[in-house]
């Protein structure tokens, strides 16, 4: 039974409510957390208020840098108790939770190295004059995250935030809070002042709807799905508050005649079997170049019949599904695929020792999958690859912005005009040449463009988002 974490201090619900922890890999329930409420996140937003006038508030940028680089010496030292944490949680491969957990700690260690090196600038006015522009966290910042990769986004969302300074209120997914509960005591162990983070555990509609609407807060971070997203900037609006909203992807993989095909096969098979296919920038279309479509997808189908599925401990390609409303939406596009009789080119395994009581899907590979099915166009979610062929450059760009979103592309081709040309085309946060980076990458600012949201986390430029400039014009005569 865990307690949520508020004003450095561990809480139940006021009301002892609570929801079960459901492992993903066989559908037991093996723990506990409150279910707060809107009182809770009231509490949280109060301490964290607190502590921007307080203790936190008082640091300058070397001292929060120390402690944020010892968060990130503490995650590496507790790696593989947070990875079993996690695993167990997600269901996850016990190696993709060892490598979140590595991604964790970057995410301290890279901020806590910037936290002194952000200034401001000075700027020519009028004779006379003295303008510096000053750059100030925001206050208090909420972040609400999902739970494809707990503990890397959490990661991704808090140490920026409070690399510049401000004080947080995080609300994990219900379905996996655990790993930002342990993450809270370890961060608190090494230095962390009461109140500079604060978690509250419960329900989207309720904690979640009760933070990204509260008076109190002064930016919001959220990374989940475009519904939630529309939400959440609708109560942002509602208090004026800046939000930064990191949504879904269908990012392209296109794949050119001339393409090193040895090379960019597992890759391919890799980057959308990875966690599940639960990647907001799983490379989950594959657009290929008509003359060498039939042999690249075999290629790329070889590879993805040998993919395994099963628990954190037999620690294959790929795990379960988060839960069993995700297995069934899963199931429900691999259903409808086949039943308008678009081709499977090949399925992965599901080893036979998991349990079915766990949430496997099969990894499954259609092709070719017609421009306009849904397949082509909406975010599975899932393990499942769609293929589609392309005549010529101007095709595969126009098929590649085809849809509403524009998170992740890779381009494959080693012709290096086409390279940057289609790169430069290509509508995406991220575009990626003759490689692929789902996840990870802590250096580099990410974000979306069209319907996969806006803002940039990651990188330096993230501490611009969790931060505001002050101009101070000074008459000095
Ligand atoms: P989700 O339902 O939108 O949930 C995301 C977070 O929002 C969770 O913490 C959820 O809490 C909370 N939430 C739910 N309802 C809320 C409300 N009314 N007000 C405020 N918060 C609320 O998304 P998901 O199902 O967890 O994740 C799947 C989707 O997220 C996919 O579309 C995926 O592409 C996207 N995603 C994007 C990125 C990215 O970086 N771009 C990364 C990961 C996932 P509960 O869990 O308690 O409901
Ligand atoms: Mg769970």
């Amino acid at each position: 039974m865990k307690q949520m974490f508020i004003g450095g201090r561990w809480l139940s619900a006021h009301d002892g409510r609570v929801l079960p922890v459901v492992s993903p890999a066989d559908g037991e329930v093996f723990d506990q957390i409150p279910r707060g409420s809107a009182r809770e996140i009231d509490e949280a937003v109060a301490a964290a208020r607190a502590a921007t006038e307080g203790a936190w508030g008082r640091l300058n940028g070397t001292e929060r840098g120390r402690i944020l680089m010892r968060i990130g010496e503490a995650v590496l030292a507790h790696e593989e108790e947070l990875a079993q944490i996690e695993a167990r949680d997600t269901g996850k491969p016990m190696s993709t939770a060892r490598n979140d957990i590595k991604v964790l700690a970057r995410y301290f260690e890279f901020y806590g190295a910037a936290a002194d090196k952000v200034h401001g600038e000075t700027i020519p006015f009028l004779s006379g004059h003295q303008v510096s522009l000053l750059r100030e966290p925001l206050g208090v910042t909420a972040h609400i995250i999902p739970w494809n990769y707990p503990a890397q986004m959490l990661g991704r969302s808090l140490a920026p935030a409070l690399a510049m300074g401000n004080a947080t209120v995080l609300k994990p997914a219900e379905d996996t809070s655990l790993s930002a509960l342990r993450f809270a005591a370890i961060a608190t162990e090494a230095g962390l002042p009461e109140g500079a983070l604060n978690v509250v555990t419960g329900l989207g509609e309720e904690v979640g709807a009760a933070l990204a609407g509260h008076p109190g807060i002064d930016f919001i971070s959220f990374t989940g799905s475009n519904e939630v997203g529309t939400l959440v900037q609708q109560a942002a609006a509602r208090n004026a508050v800046k939000c930064v909203l990191e949504l879904g992807g269908k990012s392209p993989q296109i794949v050119f005649d001339d393409v090193d095909a040895a090379r960019a096969a597992p890759i391919i098979v890799r980057a959308i079997v990875q966690n599940a296919g639960q990647t907001c920038t799983a490379g989950s279309r594959l657009l290929v170049q008509r003359s060498i479509y039939d042999r690249f997808v075999g290629q790329v189908a070889e590879l993805f019949a040998q993919v395994r599925v099963g628990t954190p401990q037999m620690d294959f390609d790929c795990g379960p599904v988060m839960n069993a409303a995700q297995r069934d939406r899963v199931q429900r596009y691999i259903d409808q695929a086949r039943a308008s009789g678009i081709p499977v080119l090949a399925e992965g395994r599901i080893a036979p020792e998991a349990p079915v009581t766990g949430y496997y899907v099969k990894p499954t590979l259609f092709g070719p999958v017609p421009r306009q099915d849904p397949l082509a166009r909406e975010e599975v979610f899932g393990p499942v690859l769609a293929a589609m062929p392309f005549d010529d450059e101007a095709d595969a760009i126009r098929l590649a912005n085809g849809t509403d979103y524009g998170l992740l592309a890779a381009v494959w081709t080693e012709n290096a005009g086409r390279l940057q040309r289609v790169a430069k085309a290509v509508k995406a946060g991220q575009v990626f040449m003759n490689c692929y980076g789902a996840g990870g990458g802590v250096e580099l600012p990410f974000g979306g463009t069209k319907r996969s949201g806006h803002g940039r986390e990651k990188g330096l430029l993230a501490l611009e988002e969790v931060s505001a400039t002050k101009t101070l014009v000074h008459y000095h005569g």
